[in-house]
């Protein structure tokens, strides 16, 4: 083993993740320790990715979609700016109901659309909290406008749009870990 490939593996072993969740390569959420002695980091309060997702939760909760609720915030790459947000449903001055019945078809525009249509598209590096993972349509959507950073709350039964984003290179985050504290 050369020593430029030991001195990789103690660097990344001196990693440490902010809100203890390993998944979250998010710079904001990385701190480079220096001392792989150093194991425990302790979360005294709600990571700032938990506070959006929150939001997301509680935009969700607006939803008119009869088949589901759906929630999302969009954010700068800083985390300090909310730049767009989104609950599923019909549009503007269309009735407070999905068209129909049919799964999959029933005419709501995503909440994932609904927030990326707000943001704005020529700030870059922009990041999501979305309470349900994304469909192929939006995972592109979310691809085009730069999003570089995912974070879902649950798994939408089909994983063909996380496996876009992956193609993609926009880092997914399945963010769970902190849902039932601090409540
Ligand atoms: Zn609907
Ligand atoms: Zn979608």
């Amino acid at each position: 083993m050369t020593n430029a490939r030991q001195t990789r593996i103690v660097r990344l072993m001196a990693t440490l993740f902010k809100d203890a969740v390993r998944e979250n390569v998010h710079p904001l959420n990385l701190v480079e320790a220096g001392d792989a002695e150093v194991e425990e980091w302790e979360v005294t309060r709600p990571p700032l990715f938990e506070v959006y997702m929150r939001m997301a939760e509680e935009l969700a909760k607006r939803s008119t979609c009869r088949r589901l609720q759906v929630g999302s915030v969009i954010t700068d790459a800083n985390l300090e700016n909310v730049v767009g947000i989104g609950y599923n449903g019909n549009a503007r001055h269309f009735p407070n109901d999905c068209d129909g019945p049919t799964p999959g078809a029933c005419g709501c525009i995503h909440s994932e659309m609904n927030a990326l249509v707000k943001a704005p598209g020529q700030l870059r590096s922009k990041v999501a909290f979305v309470t349900a993972s994304p469909c192929v349509m939006c995972a592109k959507l979310m691809v085009q406008a730069n999003i570089t950073h995912l974070y879902y709350r649950t798994a939408y039964r089909s994983p063909a749009g996380l496996e876009v984003l992956a193609q993609a290179g926009v880092h997914a985050v399945h963010y769970e870990r902190w849902a039932e504290h601090w409540r």
